[in-house]
């Protein structure tokens, strides 16, 4: 802990809210149809490189719901000091999804990763790989005006499980295995010192 107790891991402060705030127990985009990609993504420029790198790939991989005219696909870069490059890329949206969203709610760069064996993730933006969870000015925490909008991973009748326990994958991608490990830890250490509050307080 810091001298303002706030957990740091692998320089990102922890927002213990990731502990309690309840979420799906899964992902299943034949129910959401992929709704927090309707909206498109800043992309760090070295991610929109990396993308543009690939684009003969991922047009193979388009289907007719999506534009294959690579001039649509992002908007202008802007300075952004939210991104380790400095300057972030919108991707753009198109028939009402991001133009990487297929018509049967998959991204098409998770898609072509997936298909060509490597790992799932290497062409999917940071922002997307980590949603609900998002990192803020320096704080790892949730990205609550987004999923506000969602119609159903934020229904309260959906959420049987937390953002911690259905995003343990997407934790351990930004804290790598030993931060996560010190996530847990943080996490016991959390509750127990809450337990501990309640009972006083009764
Ligand atoms: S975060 Fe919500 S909207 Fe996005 S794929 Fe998961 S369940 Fe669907
Ligand atoms: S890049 Fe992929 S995951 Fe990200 S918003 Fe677009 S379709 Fe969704």
């Amino acid at each position: 802990m810091n001298q303002e107790n706030q957990k740091i891991i692998n320089g990102l402060i922890i927002d213990p809210i990731i502990f309690t705030q309840k979420f799906v127990k899964a992902c299943d985009v034949c129910i959401c149809s992929g709704e927090c990609c309707y909206y498109g993504v800043y992309t760090d420029k070295s991610e929109y490189e990396k993308i543009l790198s690939v684009k003969d790939r991922i047009i193979k991989s388009m289907d007719d719901s999506q534009t294959k005219n690579v001039e649509d696909w992002f908007e202008e870069e802007q300075e952004d000091s939210d991104f380790p490059s400095g300057i972030a890329v919108g991707t753009e949206v198109y028939n009402g999804k991001c133009v990487f969203l297929d018509k049967q709610g998959f991204c098409t760069l998770q898609k072509i990763a997936i298909e060509d064996g490597e790992h799932k993730w290497k062409y999917k933006p940071l922002y997307c790989i980590l949603f609900p969870l998002v990192i803020f000015e320096g704080k790892l925490t949730i990205d609550d005006e987004h999923l506000n909008r969602m119609h159903y991973c934020n229904k309260s009748i959906n959420q049987v499980s937390t953002i911690f326990e259905t995003c343990k994958n997407e934790l351990k991608f930004v804290l790598g295995e030993e931060g996560f490990k010190e996530l847990e830890e943080y996490r016991n250490e959390y509750f127990k010192l809450n337990k501990k509050k309640d009972h006083e307080a009764a």
